[in-house]
């Protein structure tokens, strides 16, 4: 099976830290050229240097710029091709999940939410196409989630929302895009082990690993595998596919069902 992405252009949003951070590094030390994106210079170029690429041939580079702004977006794709001579992968990950409940929600709240999540997905990939036509092909990676496609969490309406309409993008996008060779795939963590995570604070991480089959947080390098495979010769086949990676977590009916199979699991 062939699983090598050696010596592809890849870009990176919301790579300073968390999800995208660990992609980056995951696709580097597979030996692709990755080009890391945020909106603070100083935290971009930190992440960059902190990452280990093993001895892998894959060089890196930073890149500001807020996923919102088509400009930006434009120039960062010309960037990445000056540099490493293409684009051939994308990874859609910059995304925001502020908590308001909906009674206060205001419409610049939920305005902020789909204009980085669903709008910033929108503008890379967009910006991406004109590379991604001249090569006759490329990857699109979108970075969902369970909680909106999937299940509902108090205070993200806007957030559930926004990772709900990046889904109903990809099944268009895969279709408009497949005779350019270009496929649209999604993928759906759970709750994985990150700066963000850790800002909703110990009670949520705690209720959340309850509540998880597998029974811990999943790391960055879960998704990052998602994602290699996505971005790999071997997925050139599938698109329009949201993969789920949560331990399980979607999957109980109640947290009893949970406790149930621990004791069958153990029962002589
Ligand atoms: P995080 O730790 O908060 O990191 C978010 C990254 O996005 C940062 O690098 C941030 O950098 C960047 N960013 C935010 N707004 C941006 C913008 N407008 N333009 C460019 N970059 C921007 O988040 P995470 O937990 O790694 O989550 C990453 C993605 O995975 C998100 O799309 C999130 O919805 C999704 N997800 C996460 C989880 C989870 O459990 N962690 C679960 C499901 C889905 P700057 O602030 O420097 O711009």
């Amino acid at each position: 099976m062939d699983m090598s992405i050696e010596g592809r252009a890849a870009l990176v949003t919301g790579a300073s830290r968390g999800i995208g951070k660990g992609i980056a590094r995951g696709l580097a030390q597979a030996g692709a050229n990755v080009t890391m994106l945020s909106r603070s210079e100083k935290e971009i170029r930190a992440a960059k240097d902190d990452i280990d690429t093993g001895g892998a041939t894959g060089q890196l580079d930073w890149a500001v710029a807020d996923v919102a702004n088509a400009e930006d977006m434009r120039a960062v794709a010309e960037q990445v091709v000056s540099r490493f001579g293409g684009l051939d992968i994308i990874c859609c990950n910059a995304g925001i999940f502020p908590q308001t409940p909906l009674a206060t929600m205001t419409l610049e709240e939920w305005n902020a939410v789909l204009t980085t999540n669903t709008a910033g997905t929108f503008l890379t990939v967009q910006a991406a196409l004109p590379a991604m036509r001249r090569q006759g092909g490329g990857r699109v990676i979108i970075m969902s989630s369970i909680t909106g496609p999937i299940t509902g969490y108090p205070g993200w309406a806007h957030y559930g929302a926004s990772k709900a309409a990046q889904l109903g993008f990809l099944r268009t996008a895969a279709v408009e895009l497949a005779p350019l060779g270009i496929t649209v795939n999604a993928v759906l963590p759970g709750n994985i082990a990150t700066e963000g995570l850790a800002e909703l604070g110990e009670d949520y991480l705690a209720t959340m690993t309850a509540s998880i089959p597998h029974g811990r947080l999943g790391t960055v390098d879960d998704i990052a595998a998602a994602v290699l495979f996505f971005a790999s010769p071997a997925a050139s086949y599938i698109t329009g596919q949201a993969l789920v990676v949560d331990g399980g977590q979607v999957l109980p009916e109640t947290l009893e069902a949970l406790q149930e199979a621990t004791e069958m699991a153990y029962a002589e």
